[in-house]
């Protein structure tokens, strides 16, 4: 359930009229319903209320601090992947307990800012970072609180680029392996084991990965038991799918509750880590056509959004639904949905049946509101857009719309060629 909904054939964000937020702002613009978010949030959240839990939300799905700071007062963590996320979830005023960092690339001056703010743990990704966290902490008079992420070997049957938990994959450290590793963990002076972690995928629509790596893990655990290692923790990630065309994935319910009846008797705190199902359907991209032209046997549908701020039709070949702002009900048009990038990749929807779009209409690009801005960048020297989110019935811009000077701030002319 969202709440965009068409009153009088308007789309309405909550109780505000979508167009009338793109005259005040402009266009192309993110827009997200505060309301929705709230829900999404609570739903997952009560799903694993009868045992104990946290969920870290996964900044990189959105890391706007408005969108955070929301999450986090409701009661969230956060699940961060770099130093600058950190810095965003702290502004948000997340406790620095409720913090999990996770990723296969931490760099040594991100490490030393999560030892210092004293994070809730660090999912350490292999071998070797597992050691420089220990000498880094040892130097700081510091001790950092681990899990291991293991790598489950489990195919979370989703798109290539956003599977994570196969033996394939960078991510995560041989399930196999992973308890010799642990023993190894023990020995050092700096580092507490506090769990266990791991992460499989993405947009995944189908329970069974979910419990085959919980089952995995779950024996992980009694063998690290029985060599008297004690798991506090268990984080099994992220990855629960939302709907973008016709994908049918579990309710959050329906997910916690396959999870809780094998985790209950497990002596763990669950740690979830979910991003897209929170915040996917709670945003749109608001975009102006600019164009209708006709390319041989076909129409494109030329927007002022492109794949710069909405990248994951280029990067993965997704859907998303797209809708008019103001529905005409003027007939039907059959094309192609593209943006001013110089790049043929530049698409939001291909050969795709949708209203009769013409120059100066809106449109709202769908179920956008993760891995959406996060993702976006200044590529063709584009200003990235504004974000907006919607509180009833009160729209308030969340991100300014970049500016030219923002373009180029920082750069810097050597003098010799000046
Ligand atoms: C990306 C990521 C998530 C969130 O994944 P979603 O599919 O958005 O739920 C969670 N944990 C880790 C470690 C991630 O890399």
């Amino acid at each position: 359930m969202n709440y965009f909904n068409y009153v009088n054939n308007r789309l309405s964000c909550e109780n505000v009229s979508v167009a009338s937020i793109a005259e005040t702002v402009g266009t192309p613009f993110y827009l997200y319903s505060h309301k929705t978010l709230m829900r999404h949030f609570e739903v997952f959240d009560q799903a694993f209320s009868p045992i104990p839990h946290r969920i870290c939300f996964s900044a990189k799905a959105n890391s706007n601090v408005a969108i955070l700071r929301a999450l986090v007062k409701a009661g969230a963590g956060v699940d961060i992947v770099s130093g600058g996320e950190l810095f965003r979830a702290l502004q948000a005023g997340c406790p620095p307990d409720r913090i999990v960092y996770s990723g296969v690339g931490k760099r040594d001056d991100e490490i030393v800012f999560a030892l210092e703010k004293d994070i809730l743990m660090f999912n350490i990704e292999s071998p070797q970072e597992l050691a420089v966290i220990n000498d880094m902490a040892g130097r700081l008079g510091l001790r950092a609180r681990i899990s291991i992420r293991v790598n489950p070997d489990v195919n979370p049957h989703t798109h290539p680029h956003i599977s994570t938990g196969l033996r394939e994959n960078k991510f995560g450290i041989d399930i196999e392996q992973s308890l010799e590793y642990y023993r190894q963990a023990r020995e050092l002076s700096n580092i507490d084991i506090i769990g266990v972690a791991c992460h499989i995928g993405s947009q995944i629509t189908d329970i069974a990965p979910f419990v085959d790596t919980l089952d995995r893990l779950k024996k992980l655990i009694g063998l690290l038991r029985q060599q008297g290692i004690d798991v506090r923790y268990l984080d099994l990630g992220g990855g629960l799918g939302i709907t973008y065309n016709k994908e049918a994935p579990p309710h959050p319910t329906e997910y916690a509750s396959a999870l809780m009846a094998e985790a209950t008797n497990l002596g763990v705190t669950l740690i979830l880590e979910p991003g897209r199902v929170i915040v996917g359907n709670a945003g749109v991209l608001v975009t102006k056509v600019l164009y209708i032209k006709e390319g041989g046997d076909k129409h494109f549908i030329v927007v002022d959004a492109g794949m710069n701020d909405l990248a994951r039709p280029s990067l993965y070949g997704s859907y998303h639904e797209i809708q008019p702002v103001i529905r005409q009900g003027t007939g039907r048009l059959r094309g192609d949905v593209v943006g001013p990038i110089c790049e043929s990749t530049d698409f939001f929807a291909k050969n795709r049946d949708l209203d009769a779009f013409k120059r100066g209409d809106l449109a709202a690009v769908m179920s956008a509101g993760a891995y959406g801005f996060s993702m976006s960048s200044n590529y063709n020297s584009r200003p990235r857009v504004a974000e907006v989110m919607v509180i009833d019935d009160e729209f308030f811009i969340i991100r300014n719309r970049e500016s030219y000077d923002d373009l180029i701030r920082g750069e810097a002319v050597p003098e010799s060629l000046r």
